[in-house]
């Protein structure tokens, strides 16, 4: 097993890319610290993962609040002991998030608050924890969006991503000689409660399929893969990296037909 042995937090893991992770950590191994903003998503998971004959504990965390990032650490020590991996997952995507033209102040800071400082504030307090455990690997979500622009934009997003794939590096670079990790886990458009709202419309949805080589979305447990290797010690090589999982977005000029 991948992550035999390990403990790892996962934000955002009452849903999506998170749940996938969660279900998929434990498979390995993992006992699995299910931090979300939304109880009943959270509890799911756990239930999933329990089911699966996994351990988990769920934990109600609003990364964007201090408070919340440093007890979610607290209960990943004080349930299992130690902290090996951890995953800052959580995100938000906001329908009123477009243009810079219209994009509102409210929007911009709420979408920060949670993609940009909650990520901050995981590693803040999550670091110290991988630090007590002799090292460890973190992984932040940011977004293919963060490598490219479009003509479609989510300007706040956007923006949350870019800062997530800059901080990542600079953790990556300050801990490497204590034996931590930090990569940026960069999905392209992934078929999650997240995106619903955006591809409801058919209109909406092919204007963006279009621009993917494989001519779909990617599936949660495609992610959730890939987060596995970053996780697991087969990856102890790969530190700072922008790891992009997109079906080729970024190396694409012209998509087939
Ligand atoms: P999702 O909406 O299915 O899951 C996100 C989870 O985060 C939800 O359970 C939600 O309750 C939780 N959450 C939201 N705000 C929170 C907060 N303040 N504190 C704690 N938890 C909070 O979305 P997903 O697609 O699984 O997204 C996971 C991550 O992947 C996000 O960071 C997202 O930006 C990123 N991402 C998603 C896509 C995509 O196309 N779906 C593409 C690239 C990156």
């Amino acid at each position: 097993m991948r992550l035999q042995d390990k403990v790892a937090l996962i934000t955002g893991a009452g849903s999506g890319i998170g749940r996938e992770s969660a279900l998929l950590f434990a498979r390995e191994g993992a006992r699995v610290v299910v931090a979300d903003v939304n109880d009943a998503g959270g509890e799911e998971t756990v239930r999933l993962v329990r089911d699966a004959g996994g351990e988990a504990v769920f934990v109600h965390a609003d990364v964007s609040q201090a408070s919340d990032a440093q007890r979610m650490v607290e209960v990943a020590e004080e349930t299992f002991g130690t902290l090996n991996v951890l995953f800052n997952n959580a995100g938000v995507f906001h329908a009123a998030d477009g243009s810079v033209l219209d994009t509102s102040e409210e929007i911009w800071d709420f979408v920060m608050s949670v993609n940009l400082k909650g990520v901050f504030l995981g590693c803040k307090y999550g670091v110290p924890a991988l630090l007590r455990a002799g090292g460890g690997s973190i992984i932040n979500t940011a977004s293919f969006v963060a490598l490219m622009g479009a003509a479609v934009p989510q300007i706040a997003y956007t923006a949350s991503k870019g800062g997530v794939l800059a901080m990542t590096r600079e953790i990556a670079v300050e801990f490497a000689r204590r034996n931590i990790r930090a990569n940026a886990l960069c999905p392209g458009p992934v078929d999650t409660p997240l995106l619903a709202p955006l591809l409801a419309d058919p209109a909406a949805r092919q204007r963006r399929l279009v621009h993917i080589p494989p001519g779909r979305l990617a599936q949660a447990s495609e992610i959730a893969r890939a987060a596995l290797f970053l996780a697991s010690d087969e990856s102890s090589y790969v530190n700072g990296a922008t790891f992009v999982v997109d079906g080729g977005i970024t190396a694409a000029y012209i998509t087939p037909e």
